[in-house]
């Protein structure tokens, strides 16, 4: 097992292992043409790529969401094969790198992906080459879709119970999931009440901080710190970060158990 440069031991259960493979909001950080302190910082905890993270669990490899940085997060992190792809929503920094699934294709056939019924919309209309192929030749993404619901788990591998949760992003509802005792809750202003309770007990949150001003789709660092002092995890990670958000400066405005991610942080137990 790879146990990767940056490691904290959280007490994950059952011996998983995350990965964060990209930790910056839509734009990425440094964000192109910006003369800002992080921006400009050399410190590789502000270079921060889009969302995405890795679960290793029982000798399952499964990937949240294909960013537009996947190809580069993949080769970066030594991704070998991924036995399941699990989406958030259906946003450009979440989903653009679908197409680069291919090459696992090449070795390994279809893999499933799981995202909601609104994400599959789009997906299909977005990705519509891939879902109406109108020429031969192939070279295109293969995938087994599934549906996933609010609330009803769904196991990968014999030991991970994953949970889809919905959570709002503006006025869109997106998927957070619960692996065992971690969860990863991105792109969201609000967390509905049902969901609150799907997210207690917890080992590890990870969720959504885009910057530290309000903003009107996403958590603020106000609003993520309220919601981990009501969820209480043992240890709470904040990612989608922009640049507003410097990471050796800003984290002395967080509590012990709260750190901002980093891109190649693993984090395991
Ligand atoms: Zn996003
Ligand atoms: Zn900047």
């Amino acid at each position: 097992m790879d146990f990767g440069l940056w490691t904290v031991d959280c007490g994950l259960s059952d011996f998983m292992k995350l990965t964060f493979l990209g930790t910056g909001t839509s734009t990425g950080v440094p964000s192109i043409a910006c003369d800002c302190v992080t921006c400009l910082s050399a410190d590789f905890r502000d270079k921060r790529l889009r969302v995405s993270i890795l679960i290793e669990h029982a000798g399952k490899t499964i990937l949240v969401d294909t960013s537009s940085d996947f190809r580069q997060q993949a080769l970066r992190a030594g991704i070998k094969h991924l036995d399941a792809i699990l989406i958030t929503h259906c946003h450009v920094d979440h989903v653009f790198g679908l197409d680069d699934i291919r090459p696992l294709n090449f070795r390994y056939g279809a893999i499933g992906v799981y995202a909601n019924e609104i994400a599959w919309t789009d997906l299909r209309r977005i990705f519509q080459y891939i879902f109406n192929p109108t020429h031969f030749g192939g070279g295109l993404p293969q995938l087994i879709p599934h549906r996933v619901e609010h609330n009803s788990p769904f196991c990968i591998g014999q030991d991970l119970e994953i949970t889809p949760l919905e959570v709002i992003h503006g006025k869109l509802p997106v998927i957070a999931y619960r692996f065992n005792d971690f969860a990863y809750v991105t792109d969201l202003k609000t967390i509905p009440e049902d969901s609150l309770d799907g997210l207690r007990d917890l080992d590890v949150l990870v969720l959504d901080c885009v910057r530290i001003k309000p903003h009107s789709t996403h958590l603020c660092l106000e609003e993520a710190l309220a919601y981990i002092e009501d969820l209480k995890p043992k240890k709470a990670f904040l990612t989608h970060l922009n640049h507003d958000i410097l990471h050796e400066r800003d984290s002395r405005l967080l509590p012990d158990n709260v750190e901002f991610a980093y891109d190649e942080l693993v984090v395991e137990g």
